[in-house]
């Protein structure tokens, strides 16, 4: 792959995981308000945990998890020199499905494949 193309996905990637974490930790603090609007009694400590309980058990939060995972898989695949390889057939994934997708890690045929296989 282009060393400048792979510069291009990888500030995406790491842009992307910024506004995830950007995201979960605005929605800890909205959970923390309105835990302390509620005056429930309890140390910070207490408070900061049962609101990042809350928020891990959401279903927001749990996609946000899971896409802060697979970026966070996509830049391992990058310091291993793996990236832009399909995981399940080993072909080079398409540079434009990367640059519109840049932690997807299969190529678009396997992609099919697998949704197929899930619907
Ligand atoms: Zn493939």
């Amino acid at each position: 792959m282009d060393k400048k193309v792979l510069n291009k996905i990888i500030k995406k990637l790491n842009m992307k995981k910024n506004d995830i974490l950007e995201t979960i930790d605005r929605e800890l603090q909205n959970e923390i308000d309105d835990i302390k609007s509620e005056n429930i009694t309890g140390d910070i400590v207490d408070t900061a945990n049962t609101a990042y309980d809350l928020l891990v058990n959401s279903k927001l939060s749990e996609k946000e998890q899971e896409k802060l995972g697979e970026i966070r898989d996509a830049l391992k695949r990058v310091e291993e020199n793996v990236y832009g390889r399909c995981v399940a057939c080993g072909n080079n994934i398409e540079e434009k499905r990367l640059l519109a997708i840049p932690e997807a890690k299969k190529c678009i045929v396997c992609k099919a494949t697998e949704e197929k296989r899930i619907y």
